[in-house]
């Protein structure tokens, strides 16, 4: 029975655009579908790593942070500079869409419509439902395989695998502001990080410069949290209240991947959808990429050998390469994100050389060092002593 594609990629963001971009590049016959009209709502922080790994062109960076403050519950500040490198700054509607256009440009078919569910033909082959616009007329495609990369809430992931609703999320808001002049408080190459309990209660808040705009932002998984207000009071005491606001817009982070990403059959899933995003750094964008990375080489070996198991690679290789540093990372948000007290002492161990080093060692290239071990046994007798005091 003829299919009309390879495989239905749901979802345009960086997952689905670099899972299409890989396939079509492999000679597959791939159908890219997105839904129109609404920017992610993100603070557009990237590693070198994603920009070396996904080729991404300088002129896609509209700033670049040469170092990160944090700042503390007590209002002490902590300057990580990040050494020879630099953390790139994107705007998600133009990188998105660059993304998106690569992929056509590699081979994948483009199309503009809103994923509603996956049927069944009588000969079991998957078929993709989807609608131009609301309450509009369906169109059904046939296909092999299906990547869901839909984002948080992905919708093929909550009808296709089980506990997909159930992931954890903090809930992120944040303000796009005309950025103020480069003069008193603000940097355009520094990020701020504000760990203070009445601008987030367990997570952080943040100021990221972007060129002309900047973002100003709080997460919280605490679903009563009044985000807004936060936003308010954090654009106060940084001196941005009087800076000209261009976009309000916020977003569920989910923070834990999901235990399956694949149905045993034809469909997986990858990216937000799986549910990968770094604790306590609640950064997702590399994360998107390289799962929907593993993502087109599970299908890839799907569709050259037809056996179902190949699609269990993606989440297989993707817990390989990162799943220790999202169980240190989800452990260290558990303790150090808890209370004003213990956030007062992970800023101040911030302070640590070695801390800093091995930090932005891990950020940018996505590895845990192991060229220094005495670092790490001098860190982790440190963090003892922070952790003993502060249970005190
Ligand atoms: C406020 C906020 C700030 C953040 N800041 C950062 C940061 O600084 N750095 C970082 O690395 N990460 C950050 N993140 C996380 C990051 O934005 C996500 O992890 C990342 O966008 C995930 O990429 P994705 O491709 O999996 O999903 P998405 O980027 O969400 O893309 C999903 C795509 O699917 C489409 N879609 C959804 N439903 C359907 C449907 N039914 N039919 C068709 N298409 C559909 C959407 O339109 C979208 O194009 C932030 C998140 C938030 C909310």
């Amino acid at each position: 029975m003829k299919h009309d594609f390879d495989v239905v990629i749901v979802g345009g963001g960086p997952s689905g655009s670099t899972a299409a971009t890989d396939l079509a590049r492999g000679g597959h016959h791939v159908l890219l579908l997105d839904r129109a009209g609404r920017i992610k709502p993100c603070g557009g922080a990237i590693p070198p790593r994603l920009i070396k790994d996904f080729e991404i062109p300088d002129h896609l960076l509209v700033a670049k942070a040469r170092s990160a403050r944090m700042i503390a519950p007590s209002d002490k500040q902590v300057d990580m500079p990040v050494g020879d490198g630099f953390v790139g700054m994107v705007d998600r509607d133009v990188f998105d869409e660059w993304l998106r256009g690569r992929a056509v440009l590699t081979g994948a078919e483009r199309r503009t419509g809103t994923f509603e569910r996956v049927d069944r033909d009588p000969d079991g082959t998957a078929v993709v439902v989807y609608t131009e616009e609301r309450g509009g007329a369906e169109h059904r495609v046939r296909t092999r395989t299906v990547i869901g990369a839909d984002g948080a809430r992905s919708a093929v992931a909550r009808q296709n695998l089980k506990g997909a609703d159930k992931v954890p999320c903090v809930f992120a808001y944040h303000e796009i502001i005309k950025s103020p002049p480069a003069t008193g408080d603000y940097d355009p190459s520094r990020c701020d990080v504000f760990y203070q309990g009445d601008l987030s209660p367990d997570f952080y808040a943040w100021v990221f410069p972007h060129g002309d705009t900047a973002s100003i932002g709080v997460g919280s998984a605490n679903k009563g949290y009044a985000l807004r207000p936060a936003i308010a009071r954090l654009r106060e005491q940084s001196g941005l209240d009087k800076c000209e606001t261009i976009r309000r817009e916020g977003a569920p982070i989910p923070l834990k991947p999901l235990k399956r990403w694949d149905n045993g059959r034809d469909i997986v899933v990858a990216g937000d959808a799986a549910g990968v995003v770094a604790p306590a750094s609640g950064e997702g964008i590399y994360y998107a990429m390289a799962a929907g990375r593993f993502a087109a080489e599970a299908v890839d070996s799907f569709l050259a050998t037809g056996k179902a198991g190949a699609l269990k690679l993606a989440r297989k290789r993707f817990m390989k390469a990162h799943g220790r540093v999202f169980l240190i990372l989800g452990i260290m948000q558990h303790f150090w994100y808890r209370n004003d007290k213990r956030r007062e002492r992970f800023v101040k161990m911030c302070e640590d050389k070695d801390v800093q080093a091995l930090t932005w060692q891990a950020y940018m290239h996505k590895e845990l060092v192991r060229a220094k071990p005495m670092s790490h046994v001098k860190i982790f007798f440190k963090d003892m002593g922070h952790l003993i005091g502060s249970a005190a």
